[in-house]
């Protein structure tokens, strides 16, 4: 479970001066369940992601992950709690000298896991994400989805119970983008991940959310359940998600 309240953030502007961000974000995301996170660019998503994953700090409110706030934790502790988020990002950021395999035993290796048990998660998160065939392959013999694939497996070496996932499916073909969204669907499911998942498909929210919340200039302006506002064609929200004619 991911309890964000009241947000606040904001950057120093190049030129001097301030920018408000995100300005008083509240969401909350159950475990087991995909909450779809949508809005137009610069609106503030990849910050509220960044704030999530403790890239950056937020100057006010409170992020728990579990009941527990992240902000008031340091040392072990912080790095102990760090854990129970896990992030894949558009591009998906694998090492590119390393096989599909080293890069998901690398956060196993910084912990300090042993060598045996590496080997067990490893090939459990090669047959999670479908690629087991595919563990000894370099990023670039990879397609597009199954890099993210492998970039899922990543996120999830340490077991994380809250998924990041920032346009995780931007840039996929329709059919890897469905590989991707199953697999997220199949993550919640099986291991009650709290999954995040910005995106700007609306096809995708349509696909795997549970809910949805649109974020315009730093703030939600309107959320729900996907279900509900399939029943409230009226709604904004529900336009945008299932217009009439298509
Ligand atoms: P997109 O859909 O294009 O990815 P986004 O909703 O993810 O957009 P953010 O990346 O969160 O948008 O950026 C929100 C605003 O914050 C933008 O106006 C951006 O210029 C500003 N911003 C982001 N990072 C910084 C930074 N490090 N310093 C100053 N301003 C920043
Ligand atoms: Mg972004």
């Amino acid at each position: 479970m991911i309890e964000i309240d009241n947000l606040h953030k904001h950057y120093r502007a190049p030129g001097g001066g301030e920018v408000a961000v995100l300005k008083g974000i509240t969401l909350r995301v159950p475990a087991g369940s995909i909450t779809a996170v949508v809005g137009p660019s610069g609106a503030g998503k990849s910050t509220l992601a960044k704030c999530i994953s403790l890239l950056e700090k937020p100057d006010s409110g409170s992020i728990r992950v579990n009941g527990n706030d992240l902000s008031l934790l340091s040392g072990e502790a912080l790095r102990r709690e760090r854990r129970a988020i896990g992030t894949v990002f558009q591009s998906s950021a694998l090492l590119q000298r390393k096989t599909a395999w080293q890069n998901i035993a690398l956060p196993l290796e910084y912990l300090g896991v042993v060598p045996r048990d590496i080997n067990k998660r490893v090939a459990t998160l090669l047959e999670a994400v479908g690629l087991a065939h595919k563990a000894d392959f370099y990023p670039t013999q990879l397609s597009g989805g199954q890099r993210q694939r492998i970039g899922i497996a990543r996120a999830l070496a340490l077991q994380p119970s809250v998924l990041l996932a920032d346009e995780a499916t931007s840039g996929l073909d329709p059919d890897a983008t469905a590989t991707v969204l199953q697999l997220l669907k199949q993550l919640r499911d099986e291991f009650g991940l709290s999954i995040i998942l910005i995106t700007h498909e609306m096809d995708a929210v349509r696909r795997a959310a549970d809910a949805v919340a649109e974020i315009r200039d730093g703030q939600i302006i309107q959320q729900g359940g996907v279900a509900e506002l399939l029943a409230q064609p009226d709604s904004l929200l529900g336009q945008q998600l299932f217009p009439v004619n298509s």
